[in-house]
């Protein structure tokens, strides 16, 4: 078997392996980093930017935000239910990792919110083009530059399969953390042995079998992930093989629009808009206006019958949108033009979509939703009362209030979605990886979103960028803290 030697050997090249690579090798330390796929970014090439915190954009934006003021949100959204010496650790930093990432060349188009009500910690990547989804690719592509002009060897198209562990002095009798066992794309086994090993491999989110034990929702009937191949939880075994422990796995929830096929943006983005919005039963569920957070969308929608709601519009509201644009523009769908969204349905139906159901009369529109006419007329009735008014029933804003009375009628179902898989591996304030007792398995460190344990059983979109914030920062601080511990630990026979 072909062996590789190194100090510090990392099991992915998503954000978190990434930053960890750059980090241990400007602290000196040789890196080898193995990766599945023959590109480097993993999910992060289909993102737009991280999270920072008092960093100079937001004082030259003018935009109040503090390590103190972003803690203390995260702490009270969380219920004080996670580990707060690692938010700290990695909201106290995100400022510098931001300057860290501009010294490699990333550029940033600045600080921005990703729906009204969330704050603006979002640092968007420049790419000299519009922005769009993906921008995230050229801060992976800059880190990985980085890494390679460091020395750093990257081992592509090669799946970490075992972490090797082994005796290790002064330990209590636990094992160290020694090496990886991986797979080339011939098949060919190879070794790379080391003195410390860090998982980074991205969480779970294409694996259906490991998504539904770990959280109980089925990919396809009430969950709609992303599922990037390769996500499929390797790292997450293989670190719990090798002594971690292992705690919850959740879904970084989203929301998205169900049954729809071949439908141009202009029609999903009118019903992302803050529209009525019922459940099986044809009920309201929540103040629509904020819908944009689709961490609260999803979890309203993941509380319903059916795990579905349904976006109603009438031809009035559709005619409004087409002639002012919408009225949440957010920096994924950022074309607030849906001038095309008659058209837009028609070449729906065409195809054969499901959804936008449309109607005649709400009583149709009723029956294609399957909920019961008699309820959902009434719902229309009292959302009306409230356009006149105010909303009595959940205080939406007045300016989002518009009566639906004018046929045709439209609705789509909306649906749990998720970003992927987020935790799983114990990890302390170090990307130390901890078995139950709470103690670092040596040598074995663990960041990005298989360790994110920081959301609870909801994804901070409050503060927006946090997940490739959190996958970049604890890569770094397992970078540093591998660093120091190779150090430490000197010379040792790797052929032990
Ligand atoms: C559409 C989309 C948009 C997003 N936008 C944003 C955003 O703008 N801001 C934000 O904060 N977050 C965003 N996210 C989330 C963010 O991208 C992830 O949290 C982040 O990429 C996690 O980084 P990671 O390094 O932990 O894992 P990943 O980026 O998932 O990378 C994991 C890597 O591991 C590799 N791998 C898997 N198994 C193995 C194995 N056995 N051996 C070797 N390699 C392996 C994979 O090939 C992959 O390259 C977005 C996610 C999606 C899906």
């Amino acid at each position: 078997m072909k062996t590789y030697e190194t100090e510090f050997c990392i099991i992915a090249a998503g954000p978190a392996g990434l930053a960890a690579a750059v980090q241990a090798a400007e602290e000196g330390v040789s890196v080898i980093v193995l990766e599945k796929s023959a590109r480097v970014g993993g999910v992060a090439n289909a993102g737009m930017g991280l999270l920072g915190i008092g960093t100079r954009y937001q004082k030259e934006q003018m935009i109040d935000m503090t390590v103190e003021k972003a803690f203390g949100m995260f702490m009270d959204y969380t219920h004080y239910m996670v580990d707060a010496r690692l938010v700290k650790r990695y909201f106290a930093q995100s400022a510098e990792t931001i300057e860290w990432l501009e010294e490699m060349g990333v550029e940033f188009e600045g600080a921005y919110r990703y729906f009204p009500q969330s704050e603006a910690t979002w640092h968007i990547v420049k790419t000299g083009k519009k922005i769009r989804p993906g921008a995230a690719t050229f801060l992976n592509r800059k880190m990985a530059e980085r890494a390679k002009a460091l020395g750093v060897q990257f081992l592509m198209e090669t799946t970490a399969e075992k972490i090797l562990m082994e005796a290790a002095d002064g330990s209590d009798g636990r094992k160290r953390a020694a090496g990886v066992l991986a797979r080339t794309k011939d098949g060919e086994e190879i070794c790379v042995r080391a003195k410390a090993v860090l998982v980074a491999t991205g969480g779970a989110g294409a694996n259906p079998e490991m998504m539904k034990q770990e959280t109980g929702y089925t990919f396809g009937k009430d969950m709609f992930n992303f599922a990037f191949p390769g996500i499929t939880g390797d790292g997450l075994r293989m670190a719990w093989e090798a002594g971690a422990d292992h705690i919850p796995v959740r879904v970084e929830q989203s929301a998205s629009l169900g049954g729809l096929t071949g439908v141009p943006d202009c029609v999903s983005n009118v019903f992302y808009q803050p529209n009525l919005l019922v459940n099986a039963f044809g009920k309201r569920v929540m103040n629509e206006e904020y819908m944009q957070n689709t961490t609260f969308l999803s979890n309203v929608v993941s509380n319903q019958k059916n795990r579905t709601c349904f976006s109603v519009i009438d031809s009035s509201i559709a005619q409004y949108y087409a002639e002012h644009g919408v009225d949440v523009v957010s920096m994924v769908r950022n074309d607030p033009d849906v001038s095309g969204f008659f058209d837009g349905v028609k070449t729906a139906q065409e195809k054969g979509s499901e959804c936008p159901y449309v109607a005649d009369t709400l009583e149709e529109l009723a029956e294609k939703m399957g909920i019961d006419p008699g309820t959902f007329v009434e719902t229309v009735d009292a959302y009306n009362g409230y356009c006149d008014a105010i909303d009595e029933e959940f205080y939406k804003a007045k300016r989002f209030l518009k009566p639906i009375y004018k046929a045709p009628f439209y609705a789509c179902k909306v649906v749990p979605s998720g970003y992927g898989t987020v935790g799983g591996i114990r990890i302390n304030e170090n990307c130390e990886a901890c078995d139950s007792a709470f103690m670092p398995v040596p040598g074995l460190y663990a960041a990005g979103a298989d360790a994110c344990n920081i959301y609870n059983d909801s994804y901070m979109f409050l503060l927006p960028g946090n997940s490739m914030g959190f996958a970049v920062n604890t890569g770094r601080i397992a970078g540093m803290e591998a660093a120091n511990y190779v150090q430490d630990l000197g010379e040792v026979n790797l052929d032990n």
